[in-house]
């Protein structure tokens, strides 16, 4: 194929069993089961987080907002894939949900019903909070919101009473339908009025974040990713590893992503272009496709012994832009984007460096997770 004409597409794809698919697979089997039993004679080649250790850390994400801001919406666009259209027919919450997802980390999401009273003493506050890693806040814009910011409040002073540790996440969520011009008014006028009870108590610090959200763009994986990072210890260790390898690789941007839920974990510390995001987004469900529709359980393709060989694939588009992927682990991929036109001959380099990046992210993993807080030394290859 002539790259150089419009519109052409090359790729080349190294589409063995994707490991990130017998797993799901697995996954899926211990959330039925109820047990932490692994059946199935395919392990992962390079599993990064032993299970055992992703159960003592298990970092818990909570989902909270009154009826209808759009929980289960969320819960449901970003975990389980389902088209943002088909959420108009979810039925609303009406009980406390534990949608245990099973991926690079074991969180949950509970999704609470707006009107239950948890901070009576009926409810016991150690259950809901006690381990969390964050509590995101859904706030829906588009209707009156000054009784969720009221429960919101009560909620952050609580908590920060008993478990300062916890991030608040507050997601303005259904901006989709606003202008600009009121998406401002609304993000100002909130954190305004959130601040401003905080000071009264004083907490001048609280660790509150705000985010601006929809299901029907890519501003509420966004709002997911920068939630999940700050719940990874050694975040700065992942960075540093990902800009040494863009710097040595040329790429324009490179994300670790979390294959199942498209989540990015991490990427290079250059400003994240949203355009650059969406693309490798969607070139993950591509390969994803492809690799169901011709590999799946394909007896030819299928890699003896418990060895499995990650996905490995790239397409050069129209303008010389190359999108990279690479399978890191079970869950985790390296999505890099390269703007170069001799990119097609540096993929020797390029898939050598990943796999040295890939062998540092392993080194990164095996730690403990309290361990990495006081330990970011890292011993990794040198990246040619
Ligand atoms: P829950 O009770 O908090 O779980 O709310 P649901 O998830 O059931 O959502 C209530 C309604 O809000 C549904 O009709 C969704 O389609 C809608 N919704 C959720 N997220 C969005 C969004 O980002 N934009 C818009 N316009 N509607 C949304």
């Amino acid at each position: 194929m002539d790259p150089d004409s419009e519109h052409c597409l090359s790729t080349s794809c190294l589409l063995y069993t994707p490991a990130y698919k017998t797993n799901a697979r697995l996954s899926l089997e211990i959330i039925l089961q109820g047990t932490n039993h692994v059946s199935g004679s395919v392990q992962p080649r390079s599993a990064l987080i032993p299970n055992t250790q992703a159960r003592d850390a298990k970092p818990r994400l909570l989902l909270m907002g009154l009826r209808r801001s759009g929980k289960s919406s969320i819960a449901s666009v970003v975990f389980h894939k389902m088209p943002p259209n088909e959420t108009l027919f979810l039925e609303s919450t009406t009980r406390i949900q534990k949608d245990s997802i099973h991926s690079f980390m074991d969180f949950q999401v509970w999704d609470f019903p707006g009107q239950l009273e948890y901070l009576e003493p009926s409810f016991d506050l150690e259950d809901i909070f006690g381990s969390l890693g964050a509590l995101v806040w859904v706030i829906d814009a588009q209707d009156d919101y000054l009784d969720s910011v009221a429960r919101l409040n009560r909620t952050i002073l609580t908590v920060q009473q008993y478990y300062p540790g916890i991030n608040i996440e507050v997601f303005i969520h259904k901006v989709d339908g606003l202008s600009d011009e009121f998406r401002t008014d609304i993000y100002q006028d909130i954190v305004q009025r959130i601040s401003d009870e905080l000071s009264d108590a004083g907490y001048e610090n609280a660790p509150v974040h705000y985010y601006l959200t929809s299901i029907y763009d890519y501003s509420v994986f966004e709002a997911f990713s920068k939630v999940i990072q700050k719940l990874i210890p050694n975040l700065s260790t992942l960075e540093n590893l990902i800009n040494t390898l863009g710097n040595n690789c040329g790429f324009e941007k490179t994300y670790l992503f979390d294959v199942l839920s498209k989540i990015y974990i991490a990427s290079d510390t250059r400003p994240v272009d949203m355009a650059c995001y969406e693309m490798c987004s969607d070139y993950i469900d591509v390969i994803v496709d492809v690799s169901e529709l011709y590999s799946w359980d394909h007896p030819e393709r299928r890699p003896k012994g418990d060895q499995i060989q990650e996905a490995e694939s790239h397409v050069v588009l129209h303008d010389d832009t190359m999108i990279h992927l690479m399978e890191m682990n079970k869950y985790l991929c390296l999505v890099s984007v390269i703007r170069n036109r001799e990119s097609k001959e540096k993929r020797g380099l390029i898939d050598l460096n990943c796999r040295t990046f890939q062998d540092g992210l392993n080194e990164v993993f095996s730690r403990r997770w309290e361990q990495l807080e006081e330990t970011n030394h890292l011993d990794g290859g040198a990246l040619t």
